[in-house]
């Protein structure tokens, strides 16, 4: 990686060979940086990991984390949820924001895992993105965990920073993920996730990002414009990248 060029012209001509090798490097660093890196959602099986999911759309982890306390102590099963009073559901939801699509999406995906499945939740991609309200990142969040990841889960944080680190140069995120499924080894799909979150939770941040503390900025293209910035303005001095 040429540490001149910018993230987009990282992306668009470093090798695939290349991204992969600096990929390893930067998931060795970030292992070591986050050893306890792994989903902040509680869940106890895999249909209250779907419904914390589900409902953690436009939502912090820790407010669901919050509203399911109560809500799974008071709704076990599918079942429970295909049947729960609409509005009672929608009381106790409420603080994580669009109440009313999610309870509709809750009890009719819950109706079809009573009516297909048994009330289980199935784990394959294929049945899962065929639920109400369940997208491919939802899907991907429940296989994940549950060992079968079939696709990596990109979230506001994942897409921020593999921009930043010049491995991607879209904002698509399903373009990202498919990019990622090729430069992101295998047997760390999921994890790689959980570190990148971290990160950006951390240190990657979205509007100050402290790359002076960063362990991966010898890897980062964008490092070299965000740390210019940090630097005391003289006069006539420009934070312009040099090409
Ligand atoms: S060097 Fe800065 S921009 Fe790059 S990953 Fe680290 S914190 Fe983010």
């Amino acid at each position: 990686m040429d540490i001149q060029q910018s993230p987009e012209e990282v992306a668009r001509t470093e090798s695939l060979e290349q991204k992969k090798k600096r990929m390893r490097r930067i998931l060795q660093k970030l292992k070591k940086a986050y050893p306890d890196a792994k989903i902040a959602l509680r869940y106890r099986n895999p249909l209250e990991l779907l419904i914390a999911t589900i409902l953690s759309a436009q939502c912090t982890d820790e407010r669901v984390n919050q509203v399911t306390e109560t809500l799974f102590e008071k709704y076990r099963t599918a079942q429970d949820y295909a049947t729960a009073n609409r509005e009672e559901l929608e009381q106790l939801i409420y603080p994580t924001g669009y109440y009313r699509a999610k309870a509709k999406n809750i009890q009719q995906c819950c109706q079809q895992l009573v009516d297909r499945y048994g009330g289980e939740v199935p784990l394959s991609m294929e049945a899962l993105v065929q639920l109400p309200g369940v997208g491919r990142k939802t899907a991907n969040v429940v296989l994940g965990e549950y060992g079968k990841p079939e696709g990596i889960v990109v979230d506001t944080h994942v897409a921020r920073i593999v921009q930043r680190l010049g491995f991607v140069a879209t904002k698509n995120r399903e373009k990202i993920e498919r990019e990622l499924m090729e430069i992101v080894p295998r047997k760390d799909w999921v994890i790689f996730t959980h570190l990148l979150i971290a990160h950006g939770r951390t240190v990657c941040t979205a509007r100050k990002p402290r790359c002076e503390e960063c362990v991966i900025r010898s890897e980062c293209p964008s490092a070299p414009l965000f740390l210019s910035q940090l630097q005391p303005r003289t006069k006539g001095s420009s934070t312009k990248r040099s090409k």
